[in-house]
């Protein structure tokens, strides 16, 4: 979204503190906190990146979220991936404009998000959830940030037990066992077609690797992506002291034609 903000839209305001809400800006609503009162007609018609103030004269900065900001404050049901992780997927998987993309599970919706901005409006995501208020979060979060009729399809179904779909460019993967859904893979990607998954722990990605070894897939590769912080203030330039250690592992893999014999 573009111009000035409008009822109905999603922004982000950030006190002085750093502190971020996100709100949905309506006719006549008004914005509450310990800084007193925001009237959603000082946002309303208005550019975002403007500094705005309070009943008690308190400011804050309003802006509309980036994908990455929203990602981090929309409604979880389940644990979403990070935008430190979110950016490096999209390239390793090379997710295109006009890609037909498979994701499992679909959580809160984040990488769905994702997904669905960078395969743009001639691609399309269908994705595999099991539990229903987890698909209805999702669905429900991506249409709060990207708007409605959004190239995407959530089915309430197990892909532990198979995968509809036929010639899909990318499958990405964020559940416990993804060996489980090696063999499925290999018969709905097209060839050349990626593989990605996201797992918390190393043992898991042990035995995936193990499952594309004995699979069609090649060129595996696993990885993980770390992000240091800098506190930047005078002469006071140093890494921030606390880090996110640990999200997950990235493994991506291909999958190829086997040799005729
Ligand atoms: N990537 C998501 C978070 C996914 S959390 C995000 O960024 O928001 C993992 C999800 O996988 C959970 O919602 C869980 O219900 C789902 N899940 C676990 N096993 C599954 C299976 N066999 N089939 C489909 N979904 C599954």
């Amino acid at each position: 979204m573009t111009g000035p903000l409008q009822a109905g839209e999603r922004v982000l305001l950030i006190d002085a503190k750093r502190r971020r809400h996100l709100v949905t800006l309506v006719e006549g609503g008004a914005f509450h906190s310990h800084a007193g009162v925001l009237a959603h007609e000082q946002l309303i018609g208005h550019d975002e990146g403007r500094t705005v103030r309070t009943t008690m004269n308190q400011r804050f900065i309003v802006v509309r979220p980036t994908l990455s900001e929203y990602v981090l404050e929309m409604p979880r049901g389940a644990q979403v991936i990070y935008p430190k992780d979110l950016g490096p997927i999209l390239i390793l998987a090379d997710v295109f404009p006009g890609a037909r993309v498979l994701e499992s599970g679909v959580g809160s919706g984040a990488l769905t998000t994702a997904l669905l901005r960078a395969v743009g409006s001639t691609g399309h995501v269908t994705g595999y959830e099991i539990r229903d208020d987890f698909a209805n979060r999702a669905q429900r979060n991506v249409e709060a940030y990207l708007g409605p009729d959004q190239p995407l399809r959530v089915e309430v179904r197990d892909v532990y037990e198979g995968i509809e779909e036929r010639d899909l460019d990318r499958i990405l993967l964020d559940l416990p066992e993804p060996w489980l859904v090696v063999e499925h893979a290999a018969a709905s990607l097209r060839p050349g077609g990626i593989l990605l998954s996201y797992l918390p722990t190393i043992g898991q990605v042990a035995k995936l690797r193990e499952a594309l070894e004995e699979s069609p897939f090649g060129m595996a590769e696993s990885l993980e992506v770390l992000q240091r912080s800098w506190h930047v203030e005078g002469q006071s330039v140093r890494p921030d002291h606390r880090m996110v250690a640990h999200t997950g592992f990235l493994t991506h893999a291909r999958l190829l034609v086997p040799e005729a014999p």
